[in-house]
C-alpha cells in the first residue's frame, strides 16, 4: 500500500509539470490574470449576439468601459457591423473559433481552420488582425501550443461566474462579481446566450449585474482596459518589480502581487509549475502523516516507518536491514524553492543549503532525542542528488538500487532541480550523468551524539564541531561545481 501511495505520489507529481513542460517544449504563454491595481479586464464570449451585443457595448460607453470580445467566426461573419462598431468603439477583437466547438474533438488542422476563417472575418471587418485566442470553454489540446499558433496570444480568465445559466441571476451574479472585483482580474463573461449548455435570456441578467458592477467599479476608482493593455501594464508592473529588486539594499525576495505571497519575480509557467507541486506537497505531508521538529520554519521533514531497502552498511558498523525503524527525512520544498530561487548560481545554493543544515541537524537531533518514540529508530534516511557533501554532516552514500524506483525518483528529481535550481534545464542537460538519486543514512546515535547538547554530554563524548561552516566560499568555488550539487527532496 505505502508502495502504491509512493507510487501515486510520483505520478501526481509528474502530472502537475506537464503543463510546464509542454509551456517549455513549445514555448507559448498563455494569460489568465494581470498585474494591476486599478484595472480589470471584462471578457465577452460567444458573441456577437444582434440582441445582447449592442446592449452591451452601449453600457460599456456609458461606463468608458474597454472590453475584450472573443468572437464566434460564424456569427461573426453574420452581424460584420457589430463586429466593426466593437472595433470603433476602442475594444479589442478576439477568436473563439468559427463555430462553438471544443479544440479536443477537432483535429489540429481544423482547428487552425477555425481560426483563420475567424481572423479573417475580424480582418475584412475592421481592417485589423486578430492576435488573441480563447479556445471554447477554455480547453486547450497540444497543438494549440504548437508554432502554428505562435503569432496568437492565448488567453483565459481569473474569474468565472456560470453567468451563461438564466438561474444564477442577477442579483447572485452581481454578488459574485463584486466578490473578485480587485485589479488585476480577467473577467469572463457572455453576450450571447444560444451556446450548447448555456440559456438564451442569460445575458440579460449579465447585463443588469454589470451595470451594477460599473456603477460600483466606478466609485472606487476601478476601470476595466483590453486585454492588450492588461498585458502591457502586467509587463510594465513585473519590470518594474524586478528594477526595485535590483536596487541595493533590498536583498528580499518579493511578491510582484499585493498581498505578500512568497512566490518570487517567475515566469509564470514556472510559477504554476512550483504552486501545483508546494500544493501537492501539502497533501503528501497530510497523506504520510510528515512531522517536524518545533520549529515553525523547519528545513527537514520526517515520519518514523519501517526500511524495506536492501541492506545499507552504517557508519557505526552496524546494518540497516529490512523491518529496522528508520526515520525517512524530506526537505521543505518550499523553503528549498525560495533559497534556489534566491540562488544566483549552483555554489551559492549548495553553500547555502549546507548552512541551513548545519542550523537544522543539531535542531532535528535535539527534537530526536527529547521523542523516545522516534529515538528508538535505528538510523536516519533520505533520497537527494547530493553527492558530495554530506558527509561531512557523518552521513554514508549508497546507490539507491536499479528498478522502476530509482528511475522514476531520478525523473521526479530532475524535474524538480529545473524548477528549484538558477540554471534550471540548462544545468540539469549540462549534467545528464552526474544527477543520480543516492540514499543518504546517518545512525541515529551518531546525529544526536554529533548534534544534540544533550546527547553530547550524556555520551560523555565530546560534540564534534561542524566543519562545513568553515569552508569558505572561495574554497566552495574552487570546487567542481558538479561536486556541489544541490539536494533535492525525495
Ligand atoms: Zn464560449
Amino acid at each position: 500500500m505505502e508502495t502504491l501511495l509512493l507510487g501515486l505520489f510520483y505520478i501526481f507529481s509528474l502530472y502537475a509539470f506537464i503543463p510546464g513542460l509542454i509551456s517549455r517544449l513549445f514555448g507559448f504563454r498563455v494569460f489568465k490574470k494581470g498585474i494591476a491595481e486599478h484595472e480589470i479586464s471584462l471578457t465577452f464570449d460567444d458573441g456577437p449576439d444582434p440582441v445582447y451585443t449592442p446592449q452591451l457595448l452601449d453600457l460599456l460607453k456609458r461606463y468608458n468601459a474597454k472590453a475584450t470580445f472573443f468572437v464566434v467566426g460564424s456569427s461573426a461573419e453574420k452581424h460584420p457591423e457589430l463586429i466593426k462598431r466593437i472595433y470603433e468603439e476602442g475594444h479589442l477583437l478576439g477568436i473563439h473559433n468559427y463555430k462553438h466547438k471544443t479544440n479536443w474533438l477537432m483535429r489540429p488542422k481544423t482547428v487552425t481552420k477555425h481560426i483563420e476563417m475567424t481572423a479573417k472575418v475580424i480582418k475584412e471587418a475592421t481592417g485589423q488582425d486578430a492576435h488573441y485566442y480563447r479556445p471554447p470553454w477554455g480547453i486547450v489540446n497540444l497543438f494549440d501550443y504548437t508554432k502554428q499558433r505562435n503569432n496568437l496570444q492565448l488567453v483565459l480568465w481569473s474569474a468565472i461566474f456560470k453567468d451563461w445559466r438564466v438561474n444564477v441571476g442577477a442579483d447572485r451574479l452581481t454578488q459574485k462579481m463584486l466578490k473578485k472585483l480587485r485589479g488585476g482580474e480577467v473577467f469572463l463573461l457572455h453576450d450571447c446566450g444560444t451556446t450548447f449548455g448555456a440559456n438564451p435570456t442569460a445575458p440579460h441578467e449579465m447585463l443588469t449585474a454589470l451595470e451594477r458592477v460599473l456603477d460600483e467599479a466606478e466609485r472606487r476608482g476601478i476601470r476595466s482596459i483590453t486585454i492588450q493593455d492588461m498585458i502591457q501594464h502586467t509587463a510594465q508592473a513585473k519590470n518594474e518589480a524586478i528594477a526595485a529588486l535590483q536596487q541595493p539594499g533590498s536583498s528580499q525576495p518579493q511578491a510582484v502581487r499585493k498581498g505578500g505571497s512568497s512566490v518570487p519575480v517567475l515566469p509564470w509557467y514556472k510559477r504554476l509549475i512550483v504552486s501545483l507541486w508546494l500544493l501537492w506537497e501539502k497533501v503528501f505531508h497530510v497523506m504520510f502523516h510528515l512531522q517536524t521538529t518545533d520549529n515553525p520554519d523547519p528545513m527537514f521533514h520526517f515520519r518514523k516507518i519501517k526500511y524495506s531497502g536492501a541492506p545499507i552498511e552504517l557508519t557505526t558498523g552496524d546494518t540497516l536491514v529490512k523491518g529496522d525503524s528508520v526515520l525517512e527525512l524530506h526537505f521543505d520544498n518550499k523553503k528549498l524553492f525560495q533559497l534556489g530561487s534566491k540562488a544566483k548560481s549552483s555554489v551559492q545554493l549548495a553553500i547555502q543549503l549546507v548552512r541551513m543544515t548545519e542550523k537544522a541537524l543539531p535542531e532535528l537531533a535535539e527534537y530526536i532525542q527529547n521523542h523516545p518514540d522516534l529515538r528508538e529508530a535505528k538510523a536516519l534516511y533520505g533520497i537527494t542528488m547530493i553527492n558530495r557533501g554530506p558527509e561531512q554532516f557523518g552521513f554514508s552514500i549508497t546507490d539507491l538500487p536499479k528498478g522502476l524506483f530509482a528511475t522514476s525518483t531520478t525523473f521526479y528529481l530532475k524535474l524538480l532541480m529545473s524548477v528549484i535550481h538558477p540554471n534550471g534545464r540548462e544545468r540539469v542537460k549540462a549534467h545528464q550523468e552526474q544527477m543520480v538519486p543516492k540514499i543518504l543514512v546517518i545512525p541515529t546515535q551518531t546525529l544526536i551524539s554529533r548534534f544534540s547538547q544533550q546527547g553530547g554530554t550524556v555520551q560523555g563524548s565530546k560534540r564534534k564541531p561542524v566543519t562545513a561552516a568553515a569552508k569558505s566560499e572561495e574554497e566552495l568555488d574552487g570546487k567542481n561545481d558538479a561536486e556541489l550539487k544541490a539536494s533535492l527532496p525525495v
